[in-house]
């Protein structure tokens, strides 16, 4: 694959990559994932089928994104910070203001009303809104690829301030983004953290969820629920 060797070699003129590499284009993904699995021989790229039709210098800041996950030794610690990858994280950034909009549920939307009203002046675009499966190791995410907030079926019965508050957490994403650094995204970084707080009974509702999560007789959920 040779938009892989050269944004290999972009970011490690030095170096050669040895790996054989594929890409594959997955209709399994949701809009603008993509991630990478190895092993000493073999380098498989696997990304979603909406990243055919995008610009071939955005598509290698995307491999070069995912490379300097798989390279993290010393010895590739030091790379060229091309723009490439910047424009690829400015696409990812932007891509979710034109995504495509999904029918959203209405108790969803509900939610994300009441959360837009008390913390964002009304003023947040609504992404879309809608009930993932069932799940009890994270109970909400936001896609930036396609501007839609996934919350977890577990949630559908729980009190409306549980709700919020899970989506309120989701919604901060949607407004913060993410920042790379040396290779690495931060998500929850200190300005998300300080504005959760800003949500009345952050420190209670916390506690109340990993309540809920045990109920369901999980244990060992709740450090990861988040992610996302
Ligand atoms: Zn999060």
């Amino acid at each position: 694959m040779k938009f892989v060797h050269k944004a290999f070699n972009e970011l490690w003129p030095e170096e050669e990559l040895r790996q054989e590499v594929s890409v594959k284009y997955s209709g399994k993904f949701s809009d603008y994932n993509a991630n990478v699995s190895y092993t000493p021989w073999k380098m498989q790229f696997r990304v979603s089928k909406t990243w055919r039709g995008v610009d071939e210098d955005i598509r290698i800041g995307l491999i070069q994104s995912l490379l300097v996950k798989v390279f993290k030794s010393k010895r590739y610690k030091k790379f060229n910070k091309k723009n490439k990858m910047e424009l690829y994280e400015m696409f990812l950034k932007n891509v979710g203001n034109v995504a495509p909009r999904k029918e959203s549920d209405p108790q969803l939307i509900e939610s994300f009303e009441r959360v837009n009203d008390e913390f964002f002046n009304g003023l947040m675009n609504m992404p879309n809104v809608l009930w993932g499966k069932h799940t009890l190791t994270k109970l909400g995410s936001y896609e930036y690829g396609n501007d839609t907030v996934l919350m977890s079926l577990a949630l559908k019965d729980a009190p409306t301030k549980m709700l919020d508050y899970v989506m309120y957490h989701e919604l901060l994403h949607k407004k913060h983004k993410f920042h790379h650094k040396n290779g690495k995204s931060f998500h929850h970084t200190t300005a998300f953290r300080k504005d959760e707080k800003m949500f009345k009974n952050a420190e209670q509702l916390e506690t109340d969820l990993k309540y809920l999560l045990r109920k369901k007789k999980v244990r060992k959920a709740f450090f990861s629920f988040w992610r996302g």
